[in-house]
């Protein structure tokens, strides 16, 4: 297969990501198609026993086994690296599968990881049970906190794993400074950056060292297929993350990467659109959420503690914003009484969606720890999507009123 014709990654590189977006990992075949090809097959042939023996061996560069590569996935991951400004990438099969490789992959009993206290109910699962339950201590701390970053450092500390903004508290972490404190120590970043998207934040640019995400939500973007992605160093990927993924099979199907490749052509303009939209419509609640003693948490409006910060690290702030009710029963009672946005816990798509994260995303967890990082009874979440910003004020408008904020 060629690439697009004559463009290999030096030329990609220099291209401006909304290029990169469209016409980054295109390879195509002999029929000269427009749209990417999709592979769906698990396996491979070979002209002759030696071809499969060298690239077996690693002598030669070509498909084995649709768990290992496959051409479809391939261009995903050219694509998604070509964005993140990373030396390579590998397609994930949903985003906890992306976040349970980058950590297993790299922890060993006795290590020890520094989590963010506020971050996606499955990640603190992660945390909080899988990875103590393999002799690997972690810590969890307040992430918009530099200072806590510092004093959770042990001889023994291999890992800062963080998401910014977080799902569903919208907390900001540092990046320059939790990068920089990470390399002074020898410690390596995860950053889940699945609320921001290359199209909004590349942490790499801050000195982050591995990227992983759920491109199942603004990625794909219109809710259709679940999908993650590991970015890193072309040493970490061979080294570190493939022996771990080539033998426990986290991949992505052909079929989930062709739709996030295609969904990733117009990444840059939704989430442009979506942030814009998120901003009017936080700033038109803003006044009546305080009014009512309650609060707002948007990274995209001035009242939020680490605005001037998220402002400058991302190119806008995002779709997904929260606020804070009081209690459950008004929560619930705004989400009833919406005629235009959905209830629903998935984020990133293109409809707007509310949850209350307490009864769902997070509801796993314990509650004192629910409570610590911030998800509290009266909190719902937003995504807000492309429809017209007037459309989701008037329903916003409506649902309010009927809750009595
Ligand atoms: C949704 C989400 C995940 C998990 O991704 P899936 O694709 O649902 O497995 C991880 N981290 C964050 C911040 C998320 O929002």
């Amino acid at each position: 297969m060629k690439k697009t014709t004559g463009m290999d990654r030096k030329t990609t590189q220099k291209w401006r990501p909304a290029t990169q977006a469209v016409r980054g990992g295109t390879w195509r075949s002999e029929h000269g198609e427009t749209s990417e090809a999709m592979f769906l097959t698990s396996g491979y042939t070979y002209d002759d026993a030696q071809t499969v023996a060298d690239r077996f061996a690693g002598d030669a560069a070509g498909m084995t086994y649709s768990r290992l590569q496959n051409p479809t996935v391939a261009m995903l991951e050219e694509r998604i690296a070509l964005l993140e400004g990373a030396e390579a990438c590998r397609a994930q099969a949903s985003g906890m599968a992306a976040m349970t490789a980058a950590l297993l992959c790299q922890l060993s009993a006795g290590d020890h990881c520094v989590a963010a206290r506020a971050a996606f109910g499955s990640c603190r699962w992660l945390v909080d049970h899988l990875l103590p339950r393999f002799g690997i201590e972690t810590s969890v701390i307040d992430s918009a906190d530099n200072s806590e970053w510092e004093k959770a450092i042990r001889p023994n500390t291999k890992v800062f794993f963080f998401e910014t903004p977080a799902n569903p508290t919208l907390d900001i972490v540092d990046l320059q400074f939790v990068c920089d404190l990470a390399r002074a120590h020898e410690i390596v970043t995860v950053v889940d950056n699945a609320f921001a998207s290359p199209a909004l934040q590349r942490p790499m640019e801050f000195g982050a060292d591995v990227i992983a995400y759920s491109a199942t939500k603004i990625m794909d973007g219109q809710g259709r297929v679940l999908a993650g992605a590991i970015c890193g160093s072309e040493e970490w990927i061979t080294e570190t993350l493939m022996p771990f993924q080539r033998n426990t099979g986290p991949t992505i199907s052909p079929f989930n990467a062709w739709v996030v490749h295609k969904g990733l052509e117009t990444l840059s303009l939704r989430a442009h659109r979506q942030s814009e939209n998120a901003v009017a419509l936080g700033r038109f609640m803003e006044e009546r959420i305080d009014a009512a003693g309650g609060h707002m948490r948007h990274p995209g409006l001035p009242s939020h503690p680490r605005h001037d910060l998220a402002t400058a690290q991302m190119d806008t702030t995002g779709p997904i914003f929260a606020f804070d009710v009081g209690t459950r029963e008004r929560a619930f009672a705004i989400l009833d009484a919406l005629e235009l946005i959905d209830i629903s816990n998935n984020i990133g798509d293109a409809k707007s969606l509310m949850c209350h994260p307490a009864s769902t995303t997070h509801a796993n967890m314990a509650d004192e720890a629910r409570a610590a990082m911030g998800v509290s009874e009266g909190l719902l979440r937003l995504n807000v999507g492309l429809e017209d910003i007037a459309d989701l004020t008037e329903d916003m408008d409506r649902a309010l009123g009927a809750a009595g904020v």
